[in-house]
């Protein structure tokens, strides 16, 4: 019935202990990174005086920001020499926040994935195509070793190339896909232009992750692709996919408590909440020797499920995440914040001072437009130079974001002007 008995049906008491456990060896660990060193060191922390759930709150949190200014390893435990792998977070900015992993970090991941997916229904004769992005990215390496160490037959087709992908399918017959759900409502489009059924390939499960997307989205795609689809929580900065995944009762993630101390805090006043109430998640990894993160800020807006599930694992759940604490948006799977779109509109100087950001998706492709007002002598130019400049921007800005945007040039002052908190960002996907 599960992978691992012992730990997926561990008591709950049982569990704290052992998180506790591993906090402690996590803590004294990060502690001797320059990063947390200095931090506690000037908080005046003594880690070894940090044995309870509570006393976990007198650590400041850990964000991104921090993991950047600490880059790229300010925040390892080990030489080197003892790392295996290395990851990024999807952003694509100079520097992003790296994650390394000892080969024993890799194999707990391997098993936390095999676990989750085993809990989904999975079972070693599954043939599982994978339509992530392989490389820094964590989704295709991450779930690929832990559909390896199930046992399953992986096929590493990465995201993109479509019709490489229905051949495959066809050719192999894939029982699981794990799939974007943007990338999946695309795909399942040119499934049936190429007039296939969909429902024919013999797919059983989709595990769907890597952005946020809706229950309604959820039972259209089960309905579009005729498969059970499981809902796949992660981060990098918490080593990828896996981190919290539904099981068979589609009703909820399971987050792997073994791996992570999960609270959930008021995003305003940075307060822990109890149970059950809605607020952003924050992470402590203690089961990785490379890289322990504590009290990780995800930004990501979810409540923690007090009730246990009907599977009977004793690890408790997350819901759907339903948006973010920061202006973070995911385009085309790419992590994307506004200001970095805004640095480099703001850095051409034929660009005025507004700009709107309008996300759409047109059958399951994110597209990114935006307008931009010009100076009024420019906005008068002959339109090759406009051409050119239109040109020159979706180049710099294609090199940030990887989606090609399309840039609108308005005249200087048709844009709504701000009024204190601009709003700048208008998200029109129906997710
Ligand atoms: P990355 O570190 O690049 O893998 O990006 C991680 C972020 O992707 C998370 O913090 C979430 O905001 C988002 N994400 C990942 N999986 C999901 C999911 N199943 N539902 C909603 N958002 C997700
Ligand atoms: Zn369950």
């Amino acid at each position: 019935m599960y992978y691992n008995n012992e730990i997926e049906t561990m008591p709950r008491a049982d569990i704290e202990k052992l998180q506790m456990t591993r906090l402690k060896k996590a803590l004294h660990a990060a502690a001797s990174t320059p990063y947390y060193s200095k931090i506690y060191g000037e908080a005046g922390i003594d880690v070894s005086k940090i044995t309870t759930f509570d006393h976990m709150q007198q650590l400041p949190f850990t964000t991104k920001n921090d993991l950047r200014m600490s880059y790229p390893t300010g925040m390892v435990t080990v030489p080197l020499s003892e790392t295996v792998r290395m990851h990024a977070s999807s952003g694509t900015t100079g520097k992003s926040t790296v994650i390394f992993y000892t080969r024993r970090d890799i194999e707990q991941w391997a098993e936390q994935v095999a676990r989750a997916m085993y809990s989904t229904g999975a079972r070693k004769e599954d043939i599982l195509q994978n339509m992530m992005g392989y490389g820094l990215f964590t989704g295709g390496l991450g779930l690929h070793y832990g559909a390896e160490k199930l046992g399953c037959l992986v096929i590493p087709s990465a995201a993109g190339n479509s019709l490489r992908q229905i051949q495959l399918m066809q050719d192999f017959h894939p029982t699981i896909i794990h799939i974007t759900p943007s990338y999946a409502l695309h795909l399942v489009e040119v499934i049936k232009e190429q007039g296939i059924d969909p429902h024919s390939l013999g797919i059983k499960k989709a595990y769907f992750g890597a952005e946020p997307y809706s229950d309604a989205t959820r039972e259209k795609l089960e309905q579009l692709w005729g498969v059970k689809a499981y809902n796949c929580y992660g981060l990098s900065e918490m080593n990828g996919p896996g981190v919290a995944f539904e099981c068979a009762q589609q009703a909820g993630m399971h987050i792997a408590e073994d791996y992570y101390i999960a609270e959930i805090i008021d995003p305003e006043t940075g307060q822990r909440l109890p149970d059950g109430t809605e607020g952003e998640l924050v992470l402590t990894h203690i089961n990785r020797e490379a890289m322990p993160i504590i009290r990780y800020r995800t930004r990501d807006l979810t409540r923690i499920i007090p009730e246990t599930c009907g599977c009977g694992k004793t690890h408790r759940r997350i819901e759907r995440i339903k948006g973010r604490s920061d202006d973070m948006i995911i385009v085309g799977g790419v992590n994307v914040f506004p200001s970095q779109i805004e640095a480099v509109i703001m850095n051409i100087p034929e660009v005025g001072n507004n700009y709107q950001i309008i996300l759409e998706r047109e059958e399951g492709l994110d597209r990114i437009h935006i307008k931009v007002e010009l100076y009024s002598k420019l906005f008068k130019g002959d339109l090759k130079a406009l051409q050119k400049l239109n040109k020159e921007i979706v180049e710099k800005l294609r090199a940030l974001i990887i989606v090609t945007p399309r840039i609108e040039f308005m005249e200087p002052g048709s844009l709504p002007p701000s009024e204190g908190k601009a709003k700048r960002v208008f998200d029109n996907r129906v997710i």
